[in-house]
């Protein structure tokens, strides 16, 4: 066994209580674990600033000198400690808000102390709130090394483990037990090839570093390493998969497709839709199960594309069946996919949870016999007793509602799996794709169909919202139809929907020769379907509605959509929800609603939502901003395994590259078979079986 893989609690000095902590708080069980839990930042101990020196646009320093005052001021909640300190050039007033017990032990007037913190002007002067704070160590400042600093939790620090405790078993470990024998995961030629540092020394000097500079080298191996592993582990996957799947191979697009193209489609492809279904034709006839993500921004023409494929198995004798994840989507396929072929014989059912006990039975049973040539539905495609003759096709439509456990369940409707095709709306960065939907092969739709115009978005300040009646009154007189959307979480589901009604009853107020309408997930299925369908027939003018409208309904005369409380929304839901105008041929407009204080972030999120409609680099806004695990609609997929040094966002261009390296090595040996390689196969498996958790990968 792997020396590494030893439970933490053979390390001298580390007992029981720490063992807990570490595995609850850190999920740190093993010498491996422990060594990967990394410095967060290294503290130049050589380094010695000056209070008098002390300016404006110091990020953090570092000074050494004595208290001379502690009082405690003010009662209750209100209360903080205030101490003056000096070295002698200076004084500098420091801050405690929390665990003022700690500071009265820790402070005395005796000692020389090292403070590490940010300087911040208060009232003119400078002040520290909450330093780091430790005794003098004259050696070490001499030594000149720098010290790493690690995270740990409160419950960690109560408990004595500390920045300063994990160095001392981070030393016992690596210097005394293993006496820095640590085995490279990465083959020798990959070392050799791509200049990285070894394991061991990688770890030597992020642990215990002489200079900033080598720091970077041992960061950007360890970087590596994780990236790589993710990419070696999902591509090997895709090899191991592709060579077990086998998959229908269809000979022939069929005379459907070339009939639909010479005199059904309604309008010409776009280049990225032709582009798009030539990979899914590739797909068919490779021999192999396709699975293919489709990326395409709200509008792109996806349900085309789906369509033509469908219509290249249906060609072919098989059947074809789309999912959607809700019913008022599913009606709209199913409608939409009707139209388009409504001259062809092609025949198409719908099949949802609403569908009457003797239409089912007439369509299971036809399903059964092969009569059905596509059909088209919610969850209720997946039921037991839906059983197809030969599906050939099988499609998701808004993938990130589905997961990967009711796509498996897809694949066993067949004898030989049918081929899948995924499609999302939630343009996902390519980095993050590469990862997050990594046994998918991924197609993107990036150019809309032409002569639609762009949706024009404005930031409202809320109190500001009468000035805006005037410009919907105009647009309903031209006679548009308009969305108002509220945010609505379990949380604060209450306040949620007095916003909503109050909103509804504004609007009401407001517009009083027209009719509004009400959707929100608390209504009876069919008074919201009511509701929905008044606005879908024009009947209703105005829709006050809680997010139930993101996914779905098509009312190409809307071209108004406001969301309320624009701020408490993520990026890509405030695309989503503004994808929902803009479908016809009139200029729409978004009308982002926010309070008037806010936050920095978010003003730059309202501004990239006025600045672009390109869905990708809202993606990619998003991801800078929030980080890889917020992303609407990933959250749940997770990664194959944590990362503890890589960050999706600003590795990037890593991720690309450790992509192609693995790419390289399946390329000469696929399944990681060759002598050279088995260390890597060998981390690969420990790595997965470590911290997949496929049960929350839904
Ligand atoms: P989404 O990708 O959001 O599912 P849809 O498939 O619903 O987009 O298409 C949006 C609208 O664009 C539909 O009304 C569809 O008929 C229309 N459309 C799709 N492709 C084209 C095209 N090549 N030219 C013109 N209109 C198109
Ligand atoms: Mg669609």
């Amino acid at each position: 066994m792997d020396i590494l893989q030893t439970d933490i609690k053979h390390i001298t000095g580390l007992g029981p209580k720490w063992r807990t902590l570490f595995m609850e708080d850190m999920d740190i069980s093993t010498f491996d674990d422990l060594l990967q839990l990394y410095p967060y930042r290294y503290v130049d101990r050589s380094r010695i600033y000056q209070i008098r020196d002390i300016t404006n646009d110091m990020p953090y320093v570092q000074l050494c000198g004595r208290f001379i005052s502690l009082q405690t001021i003010g009662t209750g909640r209100q209360q903080r400690m205030s101490a003056m300190f000096t070295d002698g050039t200076g004084q500098i007033e420091i801050v405690w808000f929390k665990g003022l017990n700690y500071v009265q032990q820790q402070v005395n007037y005796n000692d020389e102390f090292m403070l590490f913190g940010k300087p911040s002007a208060f009232n003119g002067r400078y002040n520290i709130v909450h330093p780091e704070l430790e005794r003098a160590d004259r050696a070490q400042i001499a030594a000149g090394t720098l010290q790493p600093v690690y995270n740990t939790s409160e419950k960690m620090k109560k408990a004595g483990l500390n920045s300063k405790a994990i160095q001392k078993l981070m030393n016992q470990l690596f210097n005394v037990q293993l006496q820095a024998s640590v085995n490279d995961t990465l083959s020798y030629r990959i070392l050799q090839e791509y200049h990285l540092v070894n394991r061991s020394t990688a770890l030597r000097i992020l642990h215990f570093p002489k200079d900033h500079r080598e720091i970077e080298k041992a960061v950007f191996r360890m970087k590596f390493e994780e990236l790589f592993f993710i990419q070696l582990g999902i591509l090997r996957n895709r090899n191991i998969n592709k060579h077990k799947q086998g998959g229908i191979q269809f000979s022939q697009a069929g005379s459907l497709l070339s009939d639909f193209y010479a005199h059904h489609i309604p309008f010409e492809p776009t280049n990225a839709q032709k582009r798009v279904v030539h990979e899914i034709w590739n797909d068919m006839c490779s021999g192999h199960q396709m699975n293919r993500l489709i990326q395409g921004d709200v509008g792109s023409g996806k349900t085309l594309v789906a369509l033509m494929a469908m219509l290249i198995a249906v060609g072919n004798k098989l059947q074809a069946c789309m999912m959607a994840p809700t019913e008022i989507l599913a009606t709209q396929h199913y409608e939409g996919l009707s139209s388009f072929v409504k001259d062809m014989p092609v025949r198409i059912e719908l099949l949802t949870g609403s569908t009457k006990k003797k239409d089912r039975t007439r369509i299971l049973a036809d399903l059964a016999n092969g009569e059905i040539d596509i059909l088209v539905g919610t969850h209720a495609l997946l039921e037991d007793t839906v059983v197809y003759a030969h599906l050939g096709l099988a499609i998701v439509d808004e993938q990130h509602r589905f997961g990967v456990q009711q796509r498996a369940k897809l694949w066993s409707k067949g004898i030989v799996p049918p081929h899948i095709l995924v499609m999302t709306a939630t343009p996902i960065p390519r980095t993050l794709a590469m990862t997050v939907y990594g046994d998918l092969d991924v197609s993107i739709i990036d150019e809309l169909p032409p002569g639609r115009k762009p949706v024009r978005t404005e930031h409202y300040f809320h109190n500001k919202r009468n000035n805006l009646n005037a410009f919907l009154r105009q647009q309903l007189q031209l006679g548009r139809q308009i969305y108002v959307v509220y945010p609505l979480i379990e949380e604060s589901e209450s306040l949620d929907y007095k916003n909503l009604t109050e909103g509804f009853e504004y609007m009401k107020d407001a517009f009083k020769e027209y009719n509004v309408c009400m959707v929100h997930g608390k209504m009876k299925p069919d008074e919201k379907d009511a509701a929905m369908q008044s606005f879908a027939s024009g009947q209703s003018h105005i829709m006050v509605a809680t997010t139930v409208i993101e996914v779905g309904v098509n009312v190409p005369n809307a071209s108004v959509m406001i969301i309320e409380s624009a701020e408490r929304f993520g990026l890509s839901q405030l695309h989503q929800l503004r994808g929902r105008v803009g479908r016809g041929a009139d200029q729409s407009y978004c009308i982002l609603m926010t309070s008037v204080e806010l936050a920095n972030d978010t003003r730059q999120r309202m501004q990239i939502m006025v600045d672009t409609t390109d869905g990708f680099r809202i993606a990619e806004a998003d991801l800078q901003l929030r980080g890889p695990g917020n992303i609407d609609g990933t959250q749940q997929s997770g990664l194959p395994f944590a990362l503890h040094i890589a960050d999706l966002a600003k590795d990037a261009k890593l991720v690309q590259y450790t992509r192609e390296i693995a790419e390289k090595v399946l390329a000469d040996d696929p399944y990681l078979q060759s002598p050279d390689n088995q260390g890597m196969a060998q981390r690969l498996n420990q790595l997965k079986n470590s911290s997949i958790n496929w049960s929350v990968i839904s």
